[in-house]
């Protein structure tokens, strides 16, 4: 996939703290848009179709798939989740940034499509932290927790394939962290030598 804005890929075991870090970023950065991932669970309260996810039924993404509208997709916790092809294409060709937020499994499926995609990993401080934080959000049962920490030890282990670590112990740290890391990749060199080269050819 050939594009000119940034892809910004960013997974965390559930619980370390990446949609609060996720949210604030989309609506303070300019010009990045958040992804917004195909899924089959069910919304949760508060959750917005169109906004948080696109809910669909099983039946059309079986055929998402069949036709190669998704550039990656898994199965986590009981349901499908995917990135959709066409509207990843329309806001990269239109010179923004894009943001994906996705566990491991389908980060590294992603880095395949797009070499140069930023791969930015959130950590927790320990497990125990994790653990507390996925309770004191209150928003899954014992037993989803139960599943949860067992995959979060599995997504860990995968840190090594990102290009950041972000540790979210102290979260205005962790938010500073994550922002400079979107700023600075947006002034590497590969990205801005065509505005360099531009300038040079006024002079
Ligand atoms: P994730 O999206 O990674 O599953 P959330 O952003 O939902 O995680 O955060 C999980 C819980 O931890 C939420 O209740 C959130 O308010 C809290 N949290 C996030 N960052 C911190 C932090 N740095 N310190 C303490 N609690 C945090
Ligand atoms: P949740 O059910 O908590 O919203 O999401 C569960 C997990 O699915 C999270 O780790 C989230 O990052 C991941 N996820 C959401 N959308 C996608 C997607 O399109 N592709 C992949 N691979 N993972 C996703």
């Amino acid at each position: 996939m050939h594009h000119p804005g940034n892809v910004f890929v960013v997974s965390a075991p559930s619980g370390a703290g990446k949609s609060t870090l996720v949210q604030r970023l989309v609506q303070s950065v300019p010009s990045l848009v958040f992804s917004i991932s195909f899924t089959t669970r069910k919304p949760r309260p508060g959750e917005v179709d169109g906004r948080d996810y696109f809910f669909v039924s099983d039946a059309t993404f079986d055929a998402m798939i069949r036709e190669g509208g998704l550039v990656e997709w898994v199965q986590v916790y009981g349901h499908r989740y995917g990135t959709g092809r066409d509207w990843l294409k329309e806001v990269l060709a239109s010179g923004q940034d894009v943001l994906l937020d996705i566990e491991t499994t389908g980060a590294m499926n992603l880095r395949r499509a797009i070499p140069d995609a930023c791969m930015i990993f959130i950590l927790p401080p320990s497990a125990a932290s994790l653990e507390l934080r996925l309770r004191s959000r209150g928003k899954d049962s014992d037993e989803q927790i139960a599943i949860r920490m067992k995959h979060a030890r599995h997504e860990m282990e995968l840190y090594s394939a990102y290009d950041y670590l972000v540790m979210n112990d102290d979260l205005e740290l962790a938010y500073r962290q994550f922002e400079s890391i979107v700023y600075a990749t947006r002034a590497r060199r590969e990205r801005m030598a065509p505005a360099a080269q531009r300038i040079l050819e006024g002079f």
